[in-house]
Protein backbone atom coordinates (compact mmCIF):
# COMPACT_ATOMS: atom_id res chain seq x y z
CA UNK A 1 0.00 0.00 0.00
CA UNK A 2 1.33 3.42 -0.76
CA UNK A 3 1.85 5.89 1.85
CA UNK A 4 -1.25 8.44 2.08
CA UNK A 5 0.52 11.99 1.84
CA UNK A 6 -0.85 15.83 2.04
CA UNK A 7 -1.68 18.29 -0.03
CA UNK A 8 0.59 20.51 1.34
CA UNK A 9 3.61 17.53 0.95
CA UNK A 10 2.32 16.00 -2.79
CA UNK A 11 2.99 19.54 -3.86
CA UNK A 12 6.10 19.74 -2.26
CA UNK A 13 7.77 16.86 -3.61
CA UNK A 14 6.56 18.11 -7.00
CA UNK A 15 7.56 21.29 -6.90
CA UNK A 16 11.18 19.85 -5.35
CA UNK A 17 11.70 16.61 -7.60
CA UNK A 18 9.42 17.16 -10.70
CA UNK A 19 10.30 19.55 -13.77
CA UNK A 20 8.36 22.62 -13.59
CA UNK A 21 6.48 21.88 -17.06
CA UNK A 22 3.41 22.70 -15.66
CA UNK A 23 1.34 25.27 -13.51
CA UNK A 24 -1.02 23.00 -11.68
CA UNK A 25 -3.85 24.47 -9.47
CA UNK A 26 -3.19 24.30 -5.88
CA UNK A 27 -5.41 21.43 -6.00
CA UNK A 28 -3.74 17.73 -5.04
CA UNK A 29 -6.53 15.19 -6.36
CA UNK A 30 -6.34 11.64 -5.02
CA UNK A 31 -9.58 9.60 -5.78
CA UNK A 32 -11.72 10.22 -8.86
CA UNK A 33 -15.38 8.50 -9.61
CA UNK A 34 -17.77 9.50 -12.45
CA UNK A 35 -17.77 13.27 -13.06
CA UNK A 36 -16.48 13.51 -9.04
CA UNK A 37 -13.04 13.74 -7.91
CA UNK A 38 -11.59 14.30 -4.43
CA UNK A 39 -8.90 15.61 -2.73
CA UNK A 40 -5.92 14.34 -0.47
CA UNK A 41 -8.07 15.75 2.42
CA UNK A 42 -11.35 14.43 0.81
CA UNK A 43 -12.70 17.34 0.16
CA UNK A 44 -15.05 16.80 -3.28
CA UNK A 45 -15.46 18.89 -6.55
CA UNK A 46 -16.89 18.75 -9.84
CA UNK A 47 -14.78 17.67 -12.55
CA UNK A 48 -14.61 20.38 -15.23
CA UNK A 49 -11.78 19.78 -17.20
CA UNK A 50 -11.74 15.94 -17.42
CA UNK A 51 -8.09 15.75 -18.19
CA UNK A 52 -8.34 17.46 -21.18
CA UNK A 53 -11.49 15.37 -22.39
CA UNK A 54 -9.34 12.48 -21.62
CA UNK A 55 -11.99 11.02 -19.14
CA UNK A 56 -15.42 11.62 -21.50
CA UNK A 57 -16.23 8.70 -19.99
CA UNK A 58 -16.18 9.60 -16.20
CA UNK A 59 -13.27 8.69 -13.02
CA UNK A 60 -12.73 4.83 -13.07
CA UNK A 61 -16.04 3.57 -15.28
CA UNK A 62 -16.18 0.34 -13.89
CA UNK A 63 -16.68 -1.14 -17.44
CA UNK A 64 -13.50 0.07 -18.69
CA UNK A 65 -11.15 -0.63 -15.59
CA UNK A 66 -12.92 -4.04 -15.29
CA UNK A 67 -11.37 -4.99 -19.24
CA UNK A 68 -7.96 -3.34 -17.98
CA UNK A 69 -7.53 -5.64 -14.68
CA UNK A 70 -8.86 -8.97 -16.92
CA UNK A 71 -5.92 -8.29 -19.47
CA UNK A 72 -3.48 -7.52 -17.11
CA UNK A 73 -3.64 -11.10 -15.20
CA UNK A 74 -3.58 -12.34 -18.79
CA UNK A 75 -1.57 -10.56 -20.94
CA UNK A 76 0.42 -7.27 -21.16
CA UNK A 77 2.95 -6.38 -23.78
CA UNK A 78 4.16 -8.59 -26.54
CA UNK A 79 5.71 -5.77 -28.84
CA UNK A 80 4.74 -6.44 -32.67
CA UNK A 81 7.04 -8.88 -33.09
CA UNK A 82 4.61 -11.07 -32.69
CA UNK A 83 0.87 -10.96 -32.80
CA UNK A 84 -1.43 -10.70 -29.63
CA UNK A 85 -4.71 -11.99 -29.85
CA UNK A 86 -6.74 -8.69 -28.78
CA UNK A 87 -5.01 -6.52 -31.45
CA UNK A 88 -7.24 -7.40 -34.39
CA UNK A 89 -10.44 -7.51 -32.23
CA UNK A 90 -9.49 -3.88 -31.81
CA UNK A 91 -8.68 -3.41 -35.18
CA UNK A 92 -12.19 -4.63 -36.55
CA UNK A 93 -14.03 -2.88 -33.39
CA UNK A 94 -12.34 0.60 -34.49
CA UNK A 95 -12.53 0.34 -38.37
CA UNK A 96 -16.32 -0.61 -37.93
CA UNK A 97 -17.03 1.88 -35.51
CA UNK A 98 -14.93 5.21 -37.63
CA UNK A 99 -15.95 3.87 -40.92
CA UNK A 100 -12.03 3.26 -42.33
CA UNK A 101 -10.07 0.17 -43.85
CA UNK A 102 -7.61 0.85 -41.66
CA UNK A 103 -6.11 1.65 -37.94
CA UNK A 104 -2.85 2.00 -36.84
CA UNK A 105 -2.34 2.41 -32.88
CA UNK A 106 -0.03 3.84 -31.03
CA UNK A 107 -0.06 5.85 -27.32
CA UNK A 108 -0.20 9.61 -26.92
CA UNK A 109 -1.89 12.43 -28.78
CA UNK A 110 1.37 13.97 -30.37
CA UNK A 111 2.38 10.12 -31.61
CA UNK A 112 -1.03 9.56 -33.05
CA UNK A 113 -0.14 13.49 -35.30
CA UNK A 114 3.00 12.24 -35.61
CA UNK A 115 1.59 9.18 -37.52
CA UNK A 116 -0.94 11.07 -39.73
CA UNK A 117 2.66 13.99 -40.70
CA UNK A 118 4.49 10.57 -41.79
CA UNK A 119 1.32 8.98 -43.33
CA UNK A 120 0.49 12.12 -45.32
CA UNK A 121 4.44 12.26 -46.66
CA UNK A 122 4.73 8.68 -47.26
CA UNK A 123 1.53 9.15 -49.45
CA UNK A 124 2.23 12.15 -51.10
CA UNK A 125 5.56 10.41 -52.83
CA UNK A 126 4.03 7.31 -53.51
CA UNK A 127 1.06 8.20 -54.89
CA UNK A 128 0.65 11.51 -55.53
CA UNK A 129 4.18 11.86 -57.34
CA UNK A 130 5.97 14.83 -55.59
CA UNK A 131 9.42 14.71 -55.49
CA UNK A 132 11.52 13.28 -52.61
CA UNK A 133 11.46 15.61 -49.55
CA UNK A 134 9.39 18.56 -51.44
CA UNK A 135 5.85 17.79 -49.95
CA UNK A 136 4.41 20.12 -48.04
CA UNK A 137 1.20 19.93 -45.60
CA UNK A 138 -0.86 22.98 -44.52
CA UNK A 139 -1.61 23.50 -40.83
CA UNK A 140 -3.22 26.25 -39.16
CA UNK A 141 -2.41 29.40 -36.83
CA UNK A 142 -3.16 28.88 -32.84
CA UNK A 143 -3.26 24.92 -33.48
CA UNK A 144 -2.26 22.96 -30.56
CA UNK A 145 -1.65 19.07 -31.99
CA UNK A 146 1.06 18.12 -29.16
CA UNK A 147 4.79 19.06 -27.78
CA UNK A 148 7.13 17.04 -30.16
CA UNK A 149 9.89 18.58 -31.87
CA UNK A 150 7.81 18.10 -35.36
CA UNK A 151 4.80 19.54 -33.62
CA UNK A 152 6.29 22.68 -31.97
CA UNK A 153 7.87 23.45 -35.39
CA UNK A 154 4.38 24.10 -36.60
CA UNK A 155 2.64 25.65 -33.45
CA UNK A 156 2.28 29.66 -33.39
CA UNK A 157 2.56 29.93 -29.75
CA UNK A 158 5.75 31.32 -28.62
CA UNK A 159 5.74 29.79 -25.42
CA UNK A 160 5.26 26.00 -26.98
CA UNK A 161 8.40 26.92 -30.04
CA UNK A 162 10.64 29.42 -28.46
CA UNK A 163 13.89 27.94 -28.11
CA UNK A 164 13.26 24.72 -29.31
CA UNK A 165 14.60 25.20 -32.90
CA UNK A 166 16.17 24.19 -35.49
CA UNK A 167 12.51 23.82 -36.54
CA UNK A 168 11.05 20.95 -38.93
CA UNK A 169 10.51 22.27 -42.89
CA UNK A 170 7.62 21.44 -44.96
CA UNK A 171 5.03 23.37 -43.87
CA UNK A 172 2.68 26.34 -44.79
CA UNK A 173 0.85 28.02 -41.69
CA UNK A 174 -2.67 29.84 -42.61
CA UNK A 175 -5.29 31.56 -40.39
CA UNK A 176 -8.48 29.21 -38.83
CA UNK A 177 -11.78 29.44 -40.07
CA UNK A 178 -10.24 31.01 -43.28
CA UNK A 179 -11.41 29.60 -46.76
CA UNK A 180 -9.66 32.24 -48.88
CA UNK A 181 -6.71 31.22 -46.95
CA UNK A 182 -6.66 27.77 -47.72
CA UNK A 183 -7.71 28.40 -51.23
CA UNK A 184 -4.81 30.53 -51.70
CA UNK A 185 -2.59 27.71 -49.70
CA UNK A 186 -3.50 24.93 -52.06
CA UNK A 187 -2.24 26.63 -55.27
CA UNK A 188 1.60 26.17 -54.29
CA UNK A 189 3.33 23.47 -55.80
CA UNK A 190 3.64 20.22 -53.73
CA UNK A 191 0.86 20.29 -51.49
CA UNK A 192 0.11 16.76 -49.74
CA UNK A 193 -2.17 17.51 -46.74
CA UNK A 194 -4.03 19.96 -44.62
CA UNK A 195 -4.01 19.30 -41.11
CA UNK A 196 -6.57 20.88 -38.50
CA UNK A 197 -8.82 20.67 -35.34
CA UNK A 198 -12.35 20.47 -35.99
CA UNK A 199 -12.36 23.07 -32.94
CA UNK A 200 -9.56 24.68 -31.63
CA UNK A 201 -9.74 23.09 -28.28
CA UNK A 202 -6.15 24.40 -26.36
CA UNK A 203 -6.46 27.86 -28.28
CA UNK A 204 -9.56 28.38 -26.42
CA UNK A 205 -11.94 26.39 -28.13
CA UNK A 206 -12.54 28.29 -31.40
CA UNK A 207 -15.34 26.68 -33.33
CA UNK A 208 -15.34 27.28 -37.01
CA UNK A 209 -18.33 29.08 -38.88
CA UNK A 210 -20.46 26.50 -40.08
CA UNK A 211 -19.53 24.74 -43.43
CA UNK A 212 -15.90 25.87 -43.12
CA UNK A 213 -15.03 22.14 -42.63
CA UNK A 214 -16.88 21.27 -45.59
CA UNK A 215 -15.87 23.96 -47.71
CA UNK A 216 -12.08 23.02 -46.82
CA UNK A 217 -12.61 18.84 -47.63
CA UNK A 218 -14.37 19.48 -50.64
CA UNK A 219 -11.13 22.20 -51.89
CA UNK A 220 -8.94 19.39 -50.55
CA UNK A 221 -10.39 16.49 -52.73
CA UNK A 222 -10.09 18.66 -55.77
CA UNK A 223 -6.71 19.39 -55.19
CA UNK A 224 -5.80 15.67 -54.34
CA UNK A 225 -4.79 17.20 -50.76
CA UNK A 226 -5.31 14.93 -47.94
CA UNK A 227 -7.66 16.52 -45.36
CA UNK A 228 -6.50 15.44 -41.76
CA UNK A 229 -8.15 15.67 -38.82
CA UNK A 230 -6.96 16.13 -35.07
CA UNK A 231 -9.89 15.14 -33.07
CA UNK A 232 -7.75 13.81 -30.34
CA UNK A 233 -9.76 16.24 -28.01
CA UNK A 234 -12.83 16.36 -29.79
CA UNK A 235 -13.24 13.17 -30.83
CA UNK A 236 -14.99 10.46 -28.97
CA UNK A 237 -18.56 12.36 -28.34
CA UNK A 238 -17.13 15.61 -26.36
CA UNK A 239 -19.10 18.19 -29.11
CA UNK A 240 -22.05 15.67 -28.97
CA UNK A 241 -20.44 13.61 -32.15
CA UNK A 242 -18.55 10.36 -32.15
CA UNK A 243 -16.02 12.56 -34.19
CA UNK A 244 -16.78 16.42 -34.45
CA UNK A 245 -16.27 16.55 -38.30
CA UNK A 246 -20.15 14.28 -38.30
CA UNK A 247 -21.51 18.03 -37.46
CA UNK A 248 -20.55 18.65 -41.11
CA UNK A 249 -20.58 15.46 -42.83
CA UNK A 250 -17.03 15.53 -43.54
CA UNK A 251 -15.39 11.87 -43.52
CA UNK A 252 -11.57 12.67 -43.36
CA UNK A 253 -9.13 11.21 -45.31
CA UNK A 254 -7.09 10.76 -41.96
CA UNK A 255 -8.11 10.84 -38.61
CA UNK A 256 -6.80 10.82 -35.31
CA UNK A 257 -7.94 9.96 -32.16
CA UNK A 258 -6.25 9.78 -28.88
CA UNK A 259 -7.27 11.02 -25.36
CA UNK A 260 -11.09 8.94 -24.54
CA UNK A 261 -10.59 6.18 -26.80
CA UNK A 262 -9.56 5.04 -23.50
CA UNK A 263 -11.49 6.64 -21.59
CA UNK A 264 -8.37 8.08 -19.50
CA UNK A 265 -7.66 4.88 -18.05
CA UNK A 266 -4.61 4.23 -20.44
CA UNK A 267 -2.89 5.89 -23.21
CA UNK A 268 -4.12 4.45 -26.19
CA UNK A 269 -4.36 6.99 -29.76
CA UNK A 270 -4.98 5.69 -32.84
CA UNK A 271 -5.10 6.84 -36.41
CA UNK A 272 -7.48 6.04 -39.24
CA UNK A 273 -7.40 5.97 -43.34
CA UNK A 274 -8.24 4.00 -45.61
CA UNK A 275 -5.78 1.60 -47.85
CA UNK A 276 -4.90 3.68 -50.51
CA UNK A 277 -3.10 5.89 -47.26
CA UNK A 278 -2.70 3.47 -45.03
CA UNK A 279 -0.87 0.54 -47.23
CA UNK A 280 1.47 3.10 -48.14
CA UNK A 281 3.41 2.26 -44.89
CA UNK A 282 5.31 -0.91 -44.86
CA UNK A 283 7.09 -2.77 -42.03
CA UNK A 284 9.87 -1.29 -40.51
CA UNK A 285 8.67 2.26 -41.41
CA UNK A 286 6.73 3.18 -38.54
CA UNK A 287 5.92 1.67 -35.03
CA UNK A 288 5.88 2.00 -31.14
CA UNK A 289 6.40 -0.70 -28.77
CA UNK A 290 3.95 -0.29 -26.40
CA UNK A 291 1.30 0.92 -29.50
CA UNK A 292 -1.45 -1.70 -30.14
CA UNK A 293 -0.84 -4.33 -27.13
CA UNK A 294 -3.30 -5.82 -25.31
CA UNK A 295 -4.11 -4.04 -22.44
CA UNK A 296 -4.34 -0.80 -25.02
CA UNK A 297 -7.10 -3.46 -27.37
CA UNK A 298 -9.32 -4.39 -24.41
CA UNK A 299 -9.24 -0.71 -22.99
CA UNK A 300 -10.32 1.24 -25.83
CA UNK A 301 -13.29 -1.17 -27.05
CA UNK A 302 -14.28 -1.21 -23.42
CA UNK A 303 -14.48 3.02 -23.30
CA UNK A 304 -15.89 2.98 -26.96
CA UNK A 305 -18.85 0.79 -25.81
CA UNK A 306 -19.55 2.99 -22.82
CA UNK A 307 -19.59 6.04 -25.10
CA UNK A 308 -22.18 4.21 -27.27
CA UNK A 309 -23.98 2.32 -24.89
CA UNK A 310 -24.42 5.30 -22.26
CA UNK A 311 -25.69 7.42 -25.89
CA UNK A 312 -22.49 10.10 -24.50
CA UNK A 313 -22.64 11.60 -27.89
CA UNK A 314 -26.45 12.77 -26.82
CA UNK A 315 -25.72 13.65 -23.54
CA UNK A 316 -22.99 16.13 -24.76
CA UNK A 317 -25.28 17.44 -27.27
CA UNK A 318 -27.99 18.36 -24.46
CA UNK A 319 -25.96 19.08 -21.50
CA UNK A 320 -23.99 21.60 -23.82
CA UNK A 321 -27.11 23.54 -24.38
CA UNK A 322 -28.16 23.71 -20.67
CA UNK A 323 -24.57 24.98 -20.15
CA UNK A 324 -24.31 27.69 -22.55
CA UNK A 325 -27.57 28.88 -21.87
CA UNK A 326 -27.33 29.03 -18.22
CA UNK A 327 -23.66 31.02 -18.78
CA UNK A 328 -24.95 33.06 -21.12
CA UNK A 329 -27.23 34.26 -19.17
CA UNK A 330 -25.02 34.98 -16.18
CA UNK A 331 -23.04 36.78 -19.09
CA UNK A 332 -26.03 39.44 -19.04
CA UNK A 333 -26.25 39.21 -15.13
CA UNK A 334 -22.29 39.92 -14.67
CA UNK A 335 -19.71 41.93 -16.46
CA UNK A 336 -16.90 39.70 -16.34
CA UNK A 337 -17.87 37.40 -19.26
CA UNK A 338 -17.54 38.93 -22.70
CA UNK A 339 -18.09 35.33 -24.67
CA UNK A 340 -19.53 31.91 -24.04
CA UNK A 341 -18.84 29.43 -26.99
CA UNK A 342 -18.25 25.74 -28.13
CA UNK A 343 -19.84 22.92 -28.94
CA UNK A 344 -21.52 19.66 -26.89
CA UNK A 345 -19.74 19.64 -23.43
CA UNK A 346 -16.46 21.23 -24.90
CA UNK A 347 -17.00 25.09 -24.05
CA UNK A 348 -14.90 28.03 -23.05
CA UNK A 349 -16.07 31.47 -20.98
CA UNK A 350 -13.66 34.60 -22.21
CA UNK A 351 -13.18 36.65 -19.47
CA UNK A 352 -13.79 40.26 -20.31
CA UNK A 353 -9.95 41.03 -18.94
CA UNK A 354 -6.53 41.22 -20.70
CA UNK A 355 -5.00 37.59 -21.33
CA UNK A 356 -1.75 38.56 -18.73
CA UNK A 357 -4.67 39.81 -16.01
CA UNK A 358 -4.60 37.13 -13.11
CA UNK A 359 -8.75 37.39 -13.17
CA UNK A 360 -9.65 34.00 -15.15
CA UNK A 361 -6.65 31.82 -12.59
CA UNK A 362 -8.29 33.50 -9.48
CA UNK A 363 -11.84 32.60 -10.60
CA UNK A 364 -10.73 29.02 -11.07
CA UNK A 365 -9.42 29.33 -7.46
CA UNK A 366 -12.19 30.52 -6.73
CA UNK A 367 -14.64 27.48 -8.64
CA UNK A 368 -11.93 24.47 -6.42
CA UNK A 369 -13.08 26.03 -3.13
CA UNK A 370 -16.49 26.15 -3.95
CA UNK A 371 -15.57 22.44 -5.25
CA UNK A 372 -15.75 22.66 -8.99
CA UNK A 373 -12.37 22.58 -11.07
CA UNK A 374 -11.64 24.28 -14.29
CA UNK A 375 -8.03 25.46 -15.90
CA UNK A 376 -7.40 28.80 -17.73
CA UNK A 377 -6.09 28.58 -21.28
CA UNK A 378 -4.31 31.46 -22.86
CA UNK A 379 -4.66 33.67 -19.76
CA UNK A 380 -8.29 34.94 -19.81
CA UNK A 381 -10.34 32.08 -21.38
CA UNK A 382 -11.95 29.05 -18.91
CA UNK A 383 -12.63 25.81 -20.53
CA UNK A 384 -15.44 23.62 -19.30
CA UNK A 385 -15.52 20.16 -19.97
CA UNK A 386 -17.19 18.24 -17.65
CA UNK A 387 -17.25 14.33 -18.21
CA UNK A 388 -19.56 12.91 -20.55
CA UNK A 389 -21.61 11.13 -18.03
CA UNK A 390 -22.34 14.19 -15.70
CA UNK A 391 -25.71 13.58 -14.37
CA UNK A 392 -28.20 16.94 -15.25
CA UNK A 393 -28.64 17.51 -11.53
CA UNK A 394 -24.60 17.86 -10.86
CA UNK A 395 -24.43 19.91 -13.92
CA UNK A 396 -26.80 22.27 -12.39
CA UNK A 397 -25.35 21.94 -9.10
CA UNK A 398 -22.10 22.27 -10.36
CA UNK A 399 -23.77 25.97 -12.11
CA UNK A 400 -25.22 27.02 -9.75
CA UNK A 401 -21.51 27.05 -7.72
CA UNK A 402 -20.24 28.61 -11.09
CA UNK A 403 -22.57 31.21 -11.02
CA UNK A 404 -22.27 32.16 -7.14
CA UNK A 405 -18.52 32.87 -7.37
CA UNK A 406 -18.55 34.52 -10.74
CA UNK A 407 -21.42 36.87 -9.20
CA UNK A 408 -19.46 37.02 -5.64
CA UNK A 409 -15.69 38.13 -7.44
CA UNK A 410 -13.85 40.94 -6.57
CA UNK A 411 -10.42 41.94 -7.94
N1 LIG B 1 -3.97 17.21 -30.46
C1 LIG B 1 -4.90 17.89 -29.79
C2 LIG B 1 -6.03 18.52 -30.52
C3 LIG B 1 -4.82 18.00 -28.39
O1 LIG B 1 -5.76 18.69 -27.73
C4 LIG B 1 -3.75 17.37 -27.73
C5 LIG B 1 -3.61 17.48 -26.26
O2 LIG B 1 -4.17 18.31 -25.60
C6 LIG B 1 -2.80 16.67 -28.47
C7 LIG B 1 -2.93 16.61 -29.84
C8 LIG B 1 -1.62 16.00 -27.80
O3 LIG B 1 -2.02 14.88 -27.09
P1 LIG B 1 -1.01 14.21 -25.99
O4 LIG B 1 -0.90 15.21 -24.88
O5 LIG B 1 -1.69 12.95 -25.59
O6 LIG B 1 0.29 14.00 -26.69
Amino acid sequence: MTEKISSAKAIELENQFGAHNYKPLPVVLSRGKGARVWDAEGKEYFDFLSAYSAVNQGHCHPDIIKAMSDQIQVLTLTSRAFYNDALGVFEKYMTSTFGFDKVLPMNTGAEGVETALKLCRKWAYMKKGIAENQAKIIVCENNFHGRTITIVSISTDLSARKDFGPYTPGFITIPYNDIDALKEALQEPDVAGFLLEPIQGEAGVYVPDEGYLQQAAELCKAHNVLFIADEIQTGIARTGKMIACEHEDVRPDILILGKALSGGVYPVSAVLADDDIMMCIKPGEHGSTFGGNPVAARVAIAALEVVKKENLAERAETLGKIFRQEMNQLSNECDLISNVRGKGLLNAVVINDSPDSATAWNLCIDMAKAGVLAKPTHGNIIRFAPPLIISETDLREALNRIKTVFKEYKA
